[in-house]
């Protein structure tokens, strides 16, 4: 593994520190992260406008891009799917989601770990667990690297959502500069209400994110409207009841003023029946909550299925029926091996 210090793991003050002890002036600190982000270049040589001679200095010490591409696939819906793999052999995914039509939306979905701890039943990050945390540098430079194939083909980055491999709340830290730096105008520039990061619910880490003063969406993997099939279906959903986890989402929602979103994947004959819609329309209209209801994408190997766009449909209508509000989100992904954590499995890292 490289010594060198990852670029995007400094804070604008600590590269402009370096940048001090090399007796180069703090603005090219800026200059440097303008390059990195905005112009996508993968090492100091490409930063033109820097004088040779730091560049070869800063090559020595920082790296700009950790990452390598270890496999790509793209759904005919343009769905794009990436296994990037860092120096340390670990590995992870990182999806483009572009919206339907041609709404502009490009939405890139990050991951926070290498595998996943909390091991929902139904996902292929979960299988093996979480090897380690990513860091700031590696989070970010997932966004970068989908910023980059994006512009390649004249679109733009203007979505993030933190729901790739990991539990974003489980790395608190990172996930919560990351979205900081993010949101900077040297950074990508994402405005902050366009990023979305999601947990499994961890309610104190729920409380701390609503003092932080940001104004992102929160959105909570529910997956079981009642404590017992949250039990059987996220594991470390047991010693967390929605007695104590929902009302830690209503202060966040008072905290902040952003609203709360419920992710739901909906898997045949387990939490997609009439009982289970109408608990989970009392907790959307309780929580003034917008419940996002995902389609499963199986996953080979485990016992979970996907219900038939039918069913999904007549669940939707049933949380609309009482006045919760809804939507299906259409899968655009089954070619690509959509589900977390399915294409690092199939390439066997
Ligand atoms: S669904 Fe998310 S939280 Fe659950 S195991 Fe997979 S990556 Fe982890």
């Amino acid at each position: 593994m490289s010594e060198r210090i990852h670029l995007l793991d400094l804070s604008p003050d600590r590269l402009e520190a370096l940048l001090g002890e090399l007796g180069e002036p703090a603005y090219r600190g800026r200059q440097i992260l303008s390059w990195a982000f905005k112009r996508h270049v993968r090492d100091f040589e490409s930063m033109t406008d820097l004088p040779a001679e730091l560049r070869a200095r800063l090559g020595t010490r920082l790296r700009v891009r950790a990452a390598t591409e270890l496999a790509r696939t793209r759904s005919p819906g343009g769905t794009t799917k990436l296994l990037l793999g860092w120096g340390d052999g670990a590995t992870t995914e990182s999806v483009m989601i572009p919206a339907p039509g041609a709404e502009a939306r490009r939405t890139v979905c990050l991951s926070t770990q290498v595998g996943c701890d909390v091991g929902c039943r139904f996902c292929a990050s979960g299988i093996g667990g979480s090897s380690r945390d990513l860091s700031v540098g590696e989070v970010l430079e997932q966004a970068v690297v989908v910023a980059e194939t994006l512009a390649g083909r004249g679109e733009r980055l203007s979505h993030v959502v933190f729901m790739g491999m990991g539990e974003p709340l489980a790395n608190y830290d990172v996930t919560v500069e990351a979205v900081r730096r993010l949101n900077t105008d040297w950074g990508l520039g994402i405005a902050q209400r366009r990023i979305t990061v999601s947990t499994v619910g961890l309610p104190k880490q729920i409380d701390r994110l609503a003092g932080e003063g940001l104004q992102i969406t929160l959105a909570l993997s529910l997956h079981a409207p009642n404590d017992a099939l949250r039990a059987e279906l996220i594991p470390w959903a047991e010693g967390i009841s929605l007695e104590v986890l929902l009302p830690a989402c209503r202060r966040y929602l008072r905290e902040t003023g952003r609203e709360v979103t419920l992710e739901y994947c909906l898997l045949a004959g387990v939490n997609d029946g009439e009982a289970h819609a109408a608990e989970l329309a009392a907790i959307a209209l309780d929580l003034r909550a917008h419940v996002n209801l995902l389609m499963y994408n199986p996953v080979a190997g485990l016992p979970y299925e996907r219900p038939s766009r039918n069913r999904a449909i007549g669940f939707l209508h049933r949380l609309r029926a009482v006045g919760a509000r809804a939507h299906l989100r259409e899968s655009r992904g089954l070619a690509a091996d959509a589900a977390c954590g399915q294409l690092r499995r199939r390439v066997g890292k």
